[in-house]
């Protein structure tokens, strides 16, 4: 089975039950795999696994702190795909031009 896994450019892991209390997600920065934590989505889903490749892809996140504490710069942009938190989150379905940008040279 993982050696199927060689021929996808990124692979999104379903877990449920995580160890990693509260978390929606994480993953690579930039890179293949992602791991979404299915018991503390919220019903968000969707937008937590486009954040996850987001971060595959090399986006940062758009404000706040990162997942281990570090203060990470950029405007506050609640609706953007890479808000850093759900609990402050507002649509999440917003991508920025840099964002674009940044997701073009990873092709
Ligand atoms: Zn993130």
């Amino acid at each position: 089975m993982f050696q199927a896994l060689k021929e996808y450019n990124h692979v999104v892991f379903l877990v449920a039950q995580p160890t990693v209390n509260k978390l929606a997600g994480v993953a690579d920065l930039p890179g293949k795999y992602s791991f979404i934590f299915t018991d503390n989505l919220g019903g968000r889903g969707p937008e937590v696994v486009a954040h996850e490749v987001g971060h595959n892809l090399d986006l940062k996140h758009t404000q706040g702190w990162d997942d281990y504490g570090n203060l990470e710069g950029g405007p506050k942009d609640p609706d953007n795909v890479m808000h850093p938190t759900l609990k402050e989150a507002g649509t999440l379905d917003k991508l920025r031009f840099y964002q674009w940008s940044v997701v073009n040279k990873q092709q």
